[in-house]
């Protein structure tokens, strides 16, 4: 048995990597003073950082991306239930809500895995999202200021693009046919408000509503106990932001792990949480002035 760098856990895997060193006991040399924290006009800071509190306000195209996203997310609901009043299902419709809302929870955990160690502010189409989860990664609380349509839009444009061709492509009236208009309706709303529900999950207990606590503390939504977990050393669990109910089997399963030593020995593309420093997943005590 060896030790691999942190993320390298696999022993049956060979030990030919040059890239997975054996971890010693000896003291790492010190790291160089933290940059100062400037102000506000970087784009990392519009998704993480504790400045310009005006980056955190939503805008008309926000609130639009999030009306057109949440449009379509009761269309699939509201033809859900007409389909299903129409041909007399229950069962059906409800096992696709709940499907939909357990596949919501495992597909922002893996999007979420994904964008924390891949890519970079440059890379397309998701650039700027793995920006703003590695400013989230200094800044945490930042979220919680953050505005309802500015932190939904990405996602809520996301569905607004997905969502209405998947509809189209669902036919028929009967109880299959429900099933599949509330799992699309129920998966989409999810993901499109997991991040609110992220943001719950680091707002302080007395500032969250009472119903959005209640839900936490019955597992509904993400607590933020389980949360907490993502943003302390080794930071490389807890990724699902929607329930959190997929995060035990992912991380005991090391499912994530695996798939790293996939991608490194396929592509040679090392995840983000092998070799970054602790000092850049690390909270900074940084606040939002005049919003704490
Ligand atoms: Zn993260
Ligand atoms: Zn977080």
């Amino acid at each position: 048995m060896y030790a691999l760098t942190p993320r390298c856990h696999l022993s049956s895997l060979p030990r030919f990597s040059p890239a997975c060193r054996v971890v010693t006991t000896s003291r790492p040399p010190p790291l160089p003073p933290p940059p100062a924290v400037s102000v506000a006009t970087t784009s990392s800071s519009q998704f993480g950082g504790p400045a310009d509190p005006s980056s955190l306000r939503s805008t008309w195209p926000h609130r639009a991306w999030v009306a057109t996203g949440s449009a379509t997310v009761i269309a699939s609901l509201v033809k859900s239930v007409s389909v299903a009043a129409a041909c007399g299902a229950a069962v059906e419709p409800l096992l696709g809500a709940v499907l939909g809302y357990l596949l919501a929870d495992l597909g922002t955990g893996v999007y979420h895995w994904a964008i924390d160690n891949y890519g970079g502010p440059s890379t397309p189409v998701f650039g700027a999202q793995i920006e703003g989860f590695q400013g989230h990664h200094k800044y945490p609380y930042t979220i919680t200021r953050r505005e309802f349509a500015n932190n939904l839009h990405a996602l809520a444009r996301a569905v607004t693009f997905t969502v209405p061709p998947i509809q189209f492509l669902i036919s028929g009236d009967g109880s299959m046919a429900a099933a599949a208009h509330a799992f699309v309706g129920v998966c989409a709303g999810c993901i499109m408000l997991s991040q609110q529900f992220h943001a719950w999950a680091h707002e302080k207990k007395g500032r969250l509503p009472p119903a959005v606590a209640a839900l936490q503390e019955a597992g509904v939504l993400v607590s933020r106990a389980e949360h907490a977990a993502h943003h302390r050393p080794p930071y490389n669990s807890n990724y699902c932001i929607v329930s959190g109910a997929c995060n035990r089997a992912l991380d005991e399963s090391r499912v994530f792990e695996a798939m790293e030593m996939v991608v490194f020995f396929r592509f040679g593309v090392r995840p983000r949480s092998w070799s970054e420093p602790a000092s850049e997943r690390k909270e900074q005590t940084a606040r939002i002035a005049g919003k704490d």
